[in-house]
């Protein structure tokens, strides 16, 4: 298992298939797979396989991934048919963020006709 795996994260697991999750899209470096306890009709997660606690830890010389986790999600859009009528690309960070899961996470809302301001 890689240096980056955190045998305490709930996501970290998921990524390395110890505990079940809906995967909807899976390469070297990113997973995705359908939230638990989902907000609309589509709603996934579009994680890093390694272990990054939030955006805040995130460095110059990880663009790359943030970039992959936007791709994912744009395609896992695009798969879900929510494309034309548009989307909702959540990243959640600390605590006043509302972040309750320690493994970066960008979540596609998408199938409803989202509010704002967020709660
Ligand atoms: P956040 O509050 O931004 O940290 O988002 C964490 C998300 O992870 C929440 O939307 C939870 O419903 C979701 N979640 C927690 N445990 C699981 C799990 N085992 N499988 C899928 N999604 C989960
Ligand atoms: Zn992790």
């Amino acid at each position: 298992m890689s240096a980056t795996y955190d045998e305490t994260c709930l996501f970290c697991r998921i990524a390395a298939g110890e505990l079940p999750a809906t995967i909807v899209h899976s390469d070297d470096e990113v997973v995705a797979f359908r939230d638990i306890n989902p907000q609309a009709p589509t709603h996934v997660l579009v994680i890093p396989r390694e272990h990054i606690g939030s955006a805040v830890e995130l460095t110059p010389a990880q663009d790359h991934l943030w970039g992959q986790l936007l791709h994912v999600a744009q395609s896992i859009a695009e798969d879900e048919g929510a494309t034309e009528a548009g989307y909702r690309l959540v990243n959640n960070v600390g605590r006043y963020g509302g972040q309750t899961v320690h493994h970066l996470h960008r979540h596609l809302l998408a199938g409803r006709q989202m509010t704002w301001p967020p709660g």
